[in-house]
């Protein structure tokens, strides 16, 4: 869940570099000032969200446990950087740190040589 606001997040950054999107998202407060005619996007458009105030960033799991080696015996654990096809989830996904995603994607292909993993999941590999 926590992942998906980080999505959301990166979403409306994009959104608000090309402008058009990012106004549907405001919608309420600007349409009517549009429709005069002044197309005007002022800094007051919207109150920037400030850091650390809000919502504050994961960090990386293996850090906060002060692993420092990751079992590639560990499937439960390993499962979880897993998606729905069997993929490794990408570091902006869980917040991993770079060290420790090296790690992880090692014992994630460690443990699937073992087939203690899928390299892709089951549907996939009947109908893909
Ligand atoms: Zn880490």
């Amino acid at each position: 869940m926590i992942d998906e606001e980080a999505t959301l997040a990166e979403s409306e950054n994009v959104d608000r570099d090309t402008g058009s999107a990012a106004r549907s998202l405001t919608g309420q407060r600007t349409t009517e000032r549009e429709e005069r005619g002044s197309r005007r996007s002022g800094p007051s458009r919207r109150p920037y969200r400030q850091r650390g105030g809000g919502r504050r960033r994961r960090r990386c799991y293996f850090c906060v446990e002060k692993m420092k080696a990751i079992d590639y015996k560990d499937i439960s654990l390993l499962r979880q950087y897993l998606n729905d096809r069997g993929l490794i989830r990408s570091r902006r996904r869980t917040s991993t740190c770079a060290k420790h995603q090296r790690m992880l994607a090692r014992a994630i292909k460690r443990a699937r040589h073992l087939a203690l993993l899928p390299y892709t999941s089951e549907h996939v590999r009947l109908y893909g």
